[in-house]
């Protein structure tokens, strides 16, 4: 849903863009572009080739602290921006959508090169998803408003949803552009202003989307993007005296130490998606076909390197063999090879030190006697691409069964009872999310409350959804109405009635 072009004029466009592509590799301030401040740049590369694309100026402290003040003043009382209609900011989210659709093949071949997802990945999920999370805050930026509460004696009170300030993002490599979106589209229909740091593996599409952000009109100032380094941008985000909220979608180590420094700084408010270790129950009166299926999506989806991933499939002990069987089978349909060519449905990972970090957990769980059914090496010799791999027989205390692997491995474990499977799905730190697939419509809730989330499906998010996790998952919410709540402040305002009223 949602575009304009076939699927066929996105094959014969794409040949001649990957050679054509119009690059924004600068930083992006008050609508203009900039050199980095200390003079450095950075390279980014296509993982499926090891190519360098490109370099891309490396914003620091310096460089946010010139965003900060871009965004102060954008928002500042009397600006266009602090001024304008919120069914004008709807006005201009819808145009920001539409020029996504205009640039959808470029944008989705710009992903593509960048982090190496398949092409068809890039242009059917990425793409769709971050033109709907666009349209759906648009229609929203009318729709924020507070309450009128009965109070006791003789006062009228009323709340207004005001916009935080100024919110500062920091995003991952594994969905550039989504992720974006979820940040800014929130943010931007609350009427705040943004600093945001796309992954310094993936800055492009951002980056593109910047001209984007300037060629729809928003006044200067109100979306800044900064490309760099984590310790260096991304503490000086998170760390700022100016910023009023952070939020950020990344490693649980990284969200600890974002607030921290929120904390340490001036508790600007916090949003964290974090990492996962997510369960998948299987029961033996499930449509067998559809939980490999879905599960195996679950595992394999954008190369494993979701923090949704569906990494712990717990599978009624009946059915385990077949279950497992039926896997591997499923698992050899997966085409792996160039992400460009529309047949790929199984790219590489985003870089070295992921694909190292992969490698070593599937040697752990060799080590630690899980079955290796299929898969487990890399593909082709210096490469980044690794085989989706299965493991069956896997153990609660293995390390692939208790670490977020962030890679395509799947594992396979087998439960007796619900009430056993129950607790050892949900005894891990994280808790993101879980799908139950059975035949038994599950709306009891003495049966499912634990682990209730998704079922007979898999990585079924919508922008109408909120999403989130609870534990070391994460704090807040994003998408749906719940996100609205985390990019405005609550005012009371109370007026005392004259006495002879
Ligand atoms: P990361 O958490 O280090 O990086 C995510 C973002 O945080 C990037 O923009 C990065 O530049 C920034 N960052 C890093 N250090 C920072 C700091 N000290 N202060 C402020 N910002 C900082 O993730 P990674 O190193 O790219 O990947 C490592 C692991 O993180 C993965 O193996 C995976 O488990 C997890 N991860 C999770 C998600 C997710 O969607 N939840 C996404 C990417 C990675």
């Amino acid at each position: 849903g949602g575009t304009s072009h076939s699927y066929k004029t996105a094959v014969d466009e794409l040949t001649v863009l990957t050679s054509n592509i119009f690059l924004f590799p600068q930083i992006f301030i008050n609508n203009e572009w900039y050199t980095s401040s200390k003079g450095r740049t950075f390279p980014t590369f296509n993982p499926a080739t090891g190519v360098k694309i490109c370099d891309v100026e490396e914003a620091d402290k310096e460089d946010v602290d010139k965003a900060v003040e871009a965004a102060k003043a954008a928002k500042h009382r009397g600006s266009p921006w602090r001024r304008m209609d919120g069914s004008s900011r709807g006005r201009l989210l819808h145009k920001l959508a539409d020029l996504m659709e205009r640039d959808r093949i470029l944008l989705a071949t710009l992903e593509t090169l960048d982090t190496g997802k398949p092409f068809l990945q890039s242009f059917f999920i990425d793409l769709d998803g971050s033109i709907k999370t666009l349209r759906y805050y648009a229609g929203w930026a009318d729709k924020i408003h507070g309450k009128s509460l009965p109070v006791d004696e003789s006062f009228v009170c009323l709340t207004k949803h005001e916009p935080v300030g100024i919110c500062g993002a920091i995003i991952p490599w594994n969905f550039p552009l989504l992720m974006f979106m979820w940040k800014i589209a929130p943010a931007l229909s609350c009427g705040n202003t943004v600093v945001i740091k796309p992954a310094e593996q993936t800055p492009l599409t951002a980056l593109h989307v910047g001209s984007l952000i300037k060629e729809v009109g928003f006044p200067p100032g109100v979306v800044n993007i900064v490309p760099g380094f984590g310790p260096t941008a991304g503490a000086a985000i998170a760390s700022h005296m100016d910023i009023d909220k952070v939020a950020f979608t990344g490693s649980t180590e990284v969200g600890q130490l974002i607030k921290e420094a929120a904390a340490k700084s001036n508790l600007k408010r916090v949003t964290l998606e974090l990492g996962g270790k997510n369960p998948c129950i299987v029961f033996a009166d499930s449509d067998l076909s559809l939980a490999v299926e879905e599960t195996q999506k679950g595992a394999f989806y954008n190369q494993g390197q979701c923090c949704t991933a569906a990494s712990r499939v717990f599978v009624e002990e009946s059915i385990y063999e077949e279950f497992v069987r039926s896997s591997i089978e499923n698992a050899k349909k997966i085409v792996t090879g160039d992400p460009l060519d529309p047949q790929t449905s199984h790219g590489p990972q985003i870089d070295r030190q992921q694909f190292d970090k992969i490698m070593d957990l599937i040697e752990s769980g060799k080590k630690e006697g899980a079955k290796l059914e299929y898969g487990g090496t890399s593909v082709g010799e210096g490469s980044l691409f690794i085989q989706p791999t299965i493991f069956s027989g896997v153990k609660d205390h293995m390390r692939i069964a208790k670490e977020e692997i962030f890679g395509p491995v799947q594992c396979i474990l087998s439960f007796k009872s619900q009430k056993e499977v129950i607790e050892r799905a949900n005894s891990s730190q994280y808790g993101l999310v879980s799908a139950v697939f059975t035949a038994i419509p599950v709306y009891n809730p003495d049966n499912t409350r634990e682990h209730l989330d998704q079922i007979n499906c898999y990585n079924a998010l919508h922008a109408q959804t909120p999403f989130g996790g609870y534990k070391m998952s994460g704090n807040g919410r994003e998408l749906g109405e719940y996100a609205l709540a985390e990019y405005s402040e609550v005012k009371a305002v109370t007026i005392k009635l004259s006495e002879t009223m």
